[in-house]
């Protein structure tokens, strides 16, 4: 499973602006708002953008 911090798109369970994209294989994806992220997210999703900074320094 992975998961990134977003600003694209909506909730898709409630429909306020999405925090998170769950991504899926296909190419499909669920997003989140903070609210409904689950902590496996949230934590996929800090790990990526940790990983990402690492890259931009290098
Ligand atoms: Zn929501």
């Amino acid at each position: 499973m992975k998961a990134v911090k977003t600003h694209v798109g909506r909730c898709d369970t409630c429909g306020e602006p999405a925090a998170y994209a769950q991504l899926l294989p296909g190419g499909r994806s669920f997003r989140f708002c903070e609210q409904h992220a689950s902590l496996l997210v949230k934590k996929q999703a800090a790990v990526a953008s940790e990983s990402g900074k690492d890259e931009s320094k290098k």
